[in-house]
Order: C-alpha cells, then sequence, then structure tokens
C-alpha cells in the first residue's frame, strides 16, 4: 500500500502527455517500481479541473486486466498536483513499439485487437467512453499484455457529466470518428453515447499497426492536420495494403464504417474471424 507520496523516488520520465508528465518511480518500503503521473493545474483556477477529477473518478472504478491498473490517487492542494500512482508498464507504449519496429505482423496485431476490444468491453459495460483510443495510449508490460490507459478525455455516459462531442478535441483528431470530427455531418448530435467512436478508433490503430504509420496517404512523420480532418470529414478512405489477409481487410472495414449507426459494435468485432 502507498500511503505518502514521498515515499516514491522519481527515477526517470516516462512520457509527456497534454495535462502532465508520467515517471518511473521507486517506492521504498516495498521495493517496486510504479508509473507516476502528474497533472497540473492552476492554483488560482478552479480546485481541479473537471477533467481531471472524471479521469481520478474512473482510474479509482476500473479493474481489469485489459485496464492499466492504478495503486493510488493523492491531491496535491499545495503544489496544485493530482497524481495517479499506477502499474509500471515496462514495454512501453504501442506508439513506442510502431516507431521502434515500423510495422506489426498479424497474429500480433490480433492479440492487440482482442486486449483493446476487452478492454472496451468492460468500459462499455461501465458506461464509460474512453474517447481516446490510439497507440500511445495502449500499453505493453513485460509480460507482453496490452493495456489501456489514459483516461485524460474520458467520460461516463448517463450522468450529468455527458460532455458535447467535441469537448475532447485537445486529443488527437487522427483517431476521432467522423461523427466527433463533424458531428452536423454525420449524425453526432444523435449519439447518445459516443461507444461507436471507440470502435472507429481501433480500426484506425489497427491498420496503423500493419501499415506501420498513420494510414492516409501522404501523411508522414508531420501530418498536416486540417487536410487530415477534412479527408475524415469529406468520406476520404483510409487505404488498406493489397497484402492484407482478408480476414483483416474486413475486420477494419467493420471498424470504419462513416456511419456510426452502422459501424461494428465491439461486441460484433470479437466473434469477427480476425479475433479468433
Ligand atoms: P496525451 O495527452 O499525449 O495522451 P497524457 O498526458 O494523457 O498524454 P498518458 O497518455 O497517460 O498522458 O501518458 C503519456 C505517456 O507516458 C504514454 O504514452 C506512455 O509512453 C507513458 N506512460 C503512461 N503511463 C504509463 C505506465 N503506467 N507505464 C509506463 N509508461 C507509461
Ligand atoms: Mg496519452
Amino acid at each position: 500500500n502507498i500511503e505518502n507520496l514521498s515515499d516514491l523516488n522519481k527515477l526517470a520520465v516516462l512520457g509527456h502527455g497534454n495535462g502532465g508528465t508520467v515517471y518511473k518511480v521507486h517506492h521504498q518500503r516495498s521495493s517496486s517500481i510504479y508509473a507516476l503521473k502528474v497533472l497540473r493545474f492552476n492554483q488560482n483556477a478552479a480546485p481541479i479541473s473537471h477533467q481531471a477529477a472524471r479521469e481520478a473518478e474512473i482510474l479509482k472504478r476500473v479493474d481489469s486486466q485489459f485496464i492499466v491498473k492504478c495503486q493510488a490517487v493523492f491531491y496535491n492542494t499545495l503544489g496544485g498536483e493530482l497524481c495517479f500512482v499506477m502499474e509500471h508498464m515496462e514495454g512501453g507504449s504501442l506508439y513506442d513499439a510502431l516507431r521502434d519496429r515500423e510495422k506489426l505482423s498479424e497474429d500480433v496485431i490480433s492479440r492487440v485487437a482482442q486486449c483493446v476490444l476487452k478492454g472496451l468491453q468492460y468500459l462499455h459495460g461501465m458506461q464509460i467512453v474512453h474517447g481516446d483510443i490510439k497507440p500511445s495510449n495502449l500499453l505493453i508490460n513485460a509480460k507482453g499484455e496490452i493495456k489501456i490507459a489514459d483516461f485524460g478525455v474520458s467520460r461516463i455516459v448517463g450522468g450529468a457529466t455527458v460532455r458535447n462531442a467535441c469537448e475532447g478535441c485537445m486529443g488527437t483528431c487522427a483517431y476521432m470518428s467522423p461523427e466527433r470530427v463533424d458531428p452536423e455531418r454525420w449524425g453526432g448530435d444523435n449519439n447518445a453515447d459516443g461507444f461507436a467512436g471507440d470502435v472507429w478508433s481501433v480500426g484506425v490503430v489497427v491498420l496503423e499497426c500493419l501499415v506501420g504509420h498513420y494510414p492516409l496517404i501522404g501523411m508522414g512523420e508531420k501530418p498536416d492536420w486540417a487536410a487530415l480532418i477534412c479527408a475524415i470529414c469529406l468520406g476520404e478512405r483510409l487505404e488498406i495494403p493489397e497484402s492484407a489477409s482478408p480476414e483483416f481487410r474486413s475486420f477494419v472495414r467493420r471498424c470504419l464504417v462513416k456511419d456510426w449507426r452502422k459501424r461494428g459494435t465491439v461486441e460484433e468485432l470479437l466473434q469477427h474471424p480476425f479475433c479468433q
């Protein structure tokens, strides 16, 4: 049990994100390694942002082998910090894996898809929309297990906390579904829950794993975001490589159906031959 933030020694920086920094830390009493995510906020503004509070709330609630575990949450009012102590994922993120290895085999991608879909099945069952499924938020541990992390733009459906479609736009638009990028055109306003948006993101991630980079033609290291958003909205298709198996193609097509009402659901995709 971690009782005090001061029992943790920072060893290294694991990553930087929108709202904060993630450190590799050592807990002296148990001599274990953890990851510590520190969100900094303005002490003069609201005591804590709604979104940070929501991230803490969700992390405390979830308990699944497909979701990165959070051992403790510390709220340091004086320092203006909210800290999450999480299990350390030694293998880094899928983003790192793609950067280092460029491409993954369909076997490996099938395992990635299974793990992410099972994580989403759990979250959606708890009425939680992740909202930011992308390679840098999918982490790998020493056993090679893949887990969903980063509830920075997540939301709980059904309560008073449902936000409008674009509130999460600080996240990467590249993995966002058409109904979130352009709710008016794609009927996002009627998209009462947003679970289908997570499925779209799975499709983009899976395709990216096979291609080795973000799967839109002409998108290199530094994508032009304006062009990208236009492409998603105007209905440009993400290209599936010729070399992909029929199962892979069919799986990705079910995820990337523009009309969210006709898109595959998590339950359906878990039964898909590509996942079996
Ligand atoms: P962003 O805004 O870029 O999505 P963020 O501020 O919400 O990021 P996270 O996505 O939670 O922060 O973490 C940022 C990075 O830190 C991850 O991509 C990953 O490389 C690393 N990281 C986060 N949590 C862990 C963990 N538990 N174990 C190992 N590395 C981690
Ligand atoms: Mg992140």
